[in-house]
């Protein structure tokens, strides 16, 4: 994710901000330009943004903003109070429940992390026009965390910090994050879109193999028998095993930790450079790269690696463990190119 300033005042604001901490005006998250920006109160609870270039349109909060679970931001008078991402829910937990209110706020951050890197993707979120679901959320207590024909089932327990540690240990998934299951869950519904209804079944089925054998048996022979004893050698992880829709799925979320992880490293090299921990880089020049539109998966494999080392040994330099230590075999380098391959065509579409 990239860095934000305050339009007001450039100082650094993050994504979930709702103040600047430097100049303490109003932020909130612009979805249409993916920006935040600072903002100064207009009439009827309408609010305007401020800084040079800034549109002058109104704008307003989502109206989860009341409960402290959003900041992104709507044009006034839209038909909708909800914004681009909220918009998406389709149930929510009940806030009469104790902790229901904490776990929906850890769910929505999760999630507007997720609809923004889709968002850079200019990936579609109705695939109606394929005849295929729209992307929705049911954040719902005691379901099983699913997709199914574009909606994500997500049993809020998942998003209490104690319970997700139990199911980390029990599951031995030590790696078990809301964001990571959103990603993979958001794979099964592009899987239908990317895939499925753009003619890829053929390109997949030589990659991931044959999505067409029975998956209630292939995921009861998992949590029966345990993933395939060489599974290390073919697999991103035990659970990829299962079914090549659960290959493709984890290899989808491995892909967007890795664009977003690259996306966020680039970011923060500035940082670093401008505190003389980085040498600047040749020239001077500030990177144009952007991760989101990479034209080689090598490219960003080769950014996310290094990195990975690097995030481990500052862990271990502070009593942590391994941040993440996901080896990927060659199999895995050929699904992940398989993923690029597919976001990349489909962002090429012209739009409409
Ligand atoms: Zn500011
Ligand atoms: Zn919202
Ligand atoms: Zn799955």
């Amino acid at each position: 994710m990239r860095n934000f300033t305050c339009t007001s005042c450039g100082n650094e604001v993050f994504f979930e901000n709702l103040t600047c901490l430097q100049c303490d005006h109003a932020v909130g998250f612009d979805p249409a330009r993916s920006k935040m920006v600072a903002l100064e109160a207009a009439e009827d609870s309408s609010w305007r943004a401020i800084g040079a270039g800034e549109p002058s349109g109104l704008v307003c909060y989502c109206d989860n903003y009341q409960y402290d679970v959003c900041n992104w931001l709507r044009p006034a008078g839209a038909p909708s109070g909800l914004c681009l991402a909220c918009g998406l829910n389709r149930t929510i937990p009940n806030l009469a429940e104790p902790g229901s209110l904490t776990a929906w706020r850890n769910l929505e951050l999760a999630k507007k992390r997720l609809i923004y890197s889709l968002s850079r993707f200019r990936l579609p979120m109705d695939g109606s026009k394929w005849n295929k679901g729209r992307l929705a959320f049911d954040f719902v207590r005691n379901a099983t965390t699913g997709h199914l024909n574009g909606v994500i089932t997500v049993d809020i327990t998942e998003a209490d910090t104690v319970e997700r540690v139990r199911q980390r240990e029990y599951f031995g998934e030590s790696y078990r994050s809301l964001l990571g299951h959103l990603r993979h869950e958001s794979g099964h519904f592009y899987w239908t879109i990317l895939v499925e209804a753009s003619g890829h079944l053929d390109g997949f089925r030589a990659v991931f193999g044959d999505e067409r054998q029975d998956y209630g048996a292939a995921l009861a022979n998992y949590h029966i028998n345990g993933p395939a004893v060489d599974w290390q050698n073919q697999f991103i992880t035990a659970y990829a095993s299962s079914h090549p829709w659960e290959d493709w799925a984890e290899t989808w979320a491995l892909y967007l930790h890795i664009v977003d992880g690259v996306d966020t490293a680039n970011a923060e090299a500035h940082r670093l450079r401008a505190a003389g921990m980085v040498p600047p880089a040749p020239g001077g020049a500030k990177s144009g790269f952007d991760a989101y539109r990479a034209t080689r998966v090598d490219t960003l494999i080769d950014r996310w690696l290094p990195l990975m080392v690097a995030m481990n040994s500052l862990c271990r330099s502070m009593g942590h463990e391994d941040f993440y230590s996901f080896v990927i075999p060659p199999p895995v380098d050929a699904k992940l190119a398989f993923v690029h391959r597919m976001v990349r065509k489909f962002a090429a579409q012209p739009a409409g």
